[in-house]
């Protein structure tokens, strides 16, 4: 057997997650602060993250504005200037990428293979992330939750992204997330899927390893025969 003859082809298009795939999880430290920016009672960070997960996907769907998410979240409406306070902290939870998946990715991109990026993420994160210059540098497009109005693994957010890639089979697209429960949905689709586990090398195999069919016009120089 040979290296070659074991490697799949490589998919035409990709639609990537954000936080746990190029997103990096927030620390203890992050949300230590962010309890006791909300006032949470000392040492009880385990509960802040029930009551801050408990409304989050009616906030990523783009069901609750930034005051009514927090207004759950506490048990009561904050001032203006707390609620400034607690979207920052929050938002900087959320915007701390790896660089070893960038460098991935950025080598994928080079050879020309289309990403999408689906996220969760609230209208005010999605701002954020949508100026970042990894963003712009290698995505074609970014769809996120706050704007469709849905998260996944509603079918329809693969629909969506699909359509982004351009491409209509979706056999021919993966989908990458760190979730188990999307990455069945999108399989349920007829997407291909790599479930992230945080092993950069899973990505590389399947985004830098083309086939012989995909490799010959993004890899072979111009005026070579090889
Ligand atoms: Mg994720």
């Amino acid at each position: 057997m040979t290296s070659t003859s074991l490697t799949p082809t490589r998919a035409d298009a990709v639609i990537i997650d954000y936080n746990g795939v190029l997103g990096r999880q927030p620390t203890s430290a992050m949300w230590t602060r962010l309890a006791d920016l909300a006032e949470w009672p000392s040492g009880q960070v385990a509960s802040f993250q029930d009551a801050f997960w408990a409304p989050r996907e009616a906030y990523d769907s783009g069901g609750l504005s930034d005051l009514a998410y927090w207004a759950k979240v506490l048990g009561h409406h904050p001032g203006a200037w707390w609620l400034r306070t607690l979207r920052t902290a929050d938002t900087a939870m959320w915007i701390r990428t790896d660089d070893r998946v960038l460098d991935i990715l950025r080598r994928a991109r080079a050879t020309g293979l289309p990403m999408v990026l689906l996220s969760n993420a609230p209208a005010y994160l999605s701002n954020v992330l949508d100026a970042t210059g990894w963003r712009r540098e290698l995505m074609a497009d970014a769809l996120y939750s706050a704007r469709l109005g849905l998260c996944k693994p509603h079918p329809a957010a693969y629909e969506h992204a699909l359509t982004a890639t351009g491409i209509t089979d979706p056999g021919r697209v993966l989908f990458i997330d760190d979730r188990e429960d999307n990455c069945q949905a999108a399989a349920e689709l007829g997407l291909r899927t790599l479930h992230y586990t945080g092993q950069p090398a899973d990505l590389a195999e399947q985004l830098l390893s083309v086939g012989p069919a995909s490799v010959r016009p993004t890899a072979a120089p111009r005026g070579t025969s090889r």
